[in-house]
């Protein structure tokens, strides 16, 4: 072992331990739902990403069970070895139609789709624009990759559109934006950005991880929030969120994209294949969440519903209509103490803070699901109620 190493990382944490504190995972027990277990409690979970309840469909865990017994778990080898399915295609084909996409390719992780796609895709005559609060596996995907990076500062098109013009000289310009931002909930200006990428012939790159199944009259995402089906070139999403199912990435596009990613995307070639059960009930999630449009109906009145109490409760809610509602807590510790307050009273909820978020923007995130019911609404809002006290002390 070596003593030097040791020695430094115990000192870097011992000031953290000191500074902001050691981060450590809560250990939550039963099915992934609309309440969840902690330390023996069951609390009303308003943390997950599971915006449509599919986590725990039975639809979905049927099918799941039926593929295990039929299919194993893993296949222990690549898709380019023998790793690949008739399953995996089916799958692919499903996330294509249910994002409006020619073709889809999947990956492990959303994570691993978007570590996949710049060096793929671009070289070091190429720039990407990235904005500034684009998830961090984006910023990880083009570290990656040869091309040039400019950033410009969250949703600010000005700035975009100076970058634009003064990378004149490259091959490809890309721009890339989360669709929906999940520190704030807030939508992507799409129909600013395809305005910008079709005057600078740029392509245009979105991560919809928090916007498939969950936007759109038929869960599509951000291009259909807006009309502007078929505006996006390269479509990156995960089937770990709204999809609740288990896990897995994709990317979507033209033909010649997903065609050129198969052949040279390092994350889809050097890994396992996704598991066959898992690829099943994918692609069970991606189907419901393509026919049953009453869940997004239902998550659309939960949220707005939480909304609504959160402000008639006098929270400061920053305004929106995405599942994601931030409740700004701002300067020192309040966010987590009302956090802290409202898993006594049975909610589950995590307090966001610097550098997650800057500092004087720590905030509370919920996250509605269609799964919950009024009562667990009703629960949640009183919690936010007597959690007040909180505020009025601090
Ligand atoms: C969660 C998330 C990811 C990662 O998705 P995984 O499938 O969990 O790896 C990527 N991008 C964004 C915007 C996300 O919110």
């Amino acid at each position: 072992m070596n003593a030097t190493l040791l020695h430094r990382l115990r000192t870097e944490l011992d000031e953290r331990r000191r500074g902001p504190g050691l981060r450590s995972d809560l250990v939550v027990s039963g099915a992934q739902g609309p309440t969840v277990g902690v330390s023996g409690e069951t609390l009303v979970n308003l943390a997950s990403n599971d915006y449509l309840g599919l986590a725990g469909d039975s639809e979905i865990l049927d099918a799941v069970q039926r593929a295990l017994r039929e299919m194993g778990l893993g296949l222990t080898a690549g898709r380019v070895l023998c790793g690949t399915r008739e399953i995996h295609g089916q799958l692919e084909a499903g996330i294509a139609e249910l994002v409006g996409a020619e073709d889809a390719l999947l990956y492990s992780s959303c994570f691993d789709a978007n570590l996949g796609v710049f060096d793929a895709l671009l070289g070091p005559d190429d720039v990407v624009l990235s904005d500034g609060l684009n998830h961090a596996s984006l910023i990880d995907g083009i570290r990656l990759a040869s091309a040039r990076r400019r950033v410009f500062a969250h949703a600010n098109l000005d700035e975009l559109e100076r970058h634009l013009a003064e990378s004149a000289d490259a091959r490809h310009r890309l721009i890339v934006t989360d669709g929906v931002f999940s520190m704030d909930g807030d939508i992507a200006a799409l129909s600013q950005l395809c305005a910008l990428a079709q005057r600078y012939d740029a392509v245009l790159m979105v991560d919809d991880s928090h916007a498939t199944g969950v936007l759109g009259a038929t869960g599509a995402g951000t291009a259909e929030h807006f009309g502007l089906e078929g505006s996006v070139d390269v479509l990156t999403g995960t089937l770990g969120k709204a999809l609740g199912a288990g896990a897995g990435g994709f990317v979507a596009g033209d033909r010649a994209i997903v065609e050129t990613l198969r052949q040279v995307s390092r994350p889809y070639i050097f890994t396992n294949a996704m598991a066959p059960p898992l690829a099943v009930g994918a692609l069970a999630a991606v189907r419901i969440a393509r026919g049953r449009p009453e869940l997004r109906e239902r998550l659309a009145a939960n949220t707005a519903w939480l909304r609504m109490a959160l402000g008639d409760l006098g929270y400061e809610v920053l305004p929106g209509d995405h599942p994601i509602i931030p409740v700004m807590l701002r300067g020192g510790s309040l966010a987590r103490d009302v956090a802290a307050a409202l898993r006594h009273e049975g909610v589950l909820v995590f307090a966001l803070s610097h550098p997650v978020v800057p500092a004087g923007e720590e905030r509370i995130r919920v996250q509605v699901s269609a799964s919950h019911t009024a009562d667990q609404l009703e629960l949640a809002a009183t919690a936010f109620g007597r959690a007040r006290a909180v505020l009025a002390g601090s």
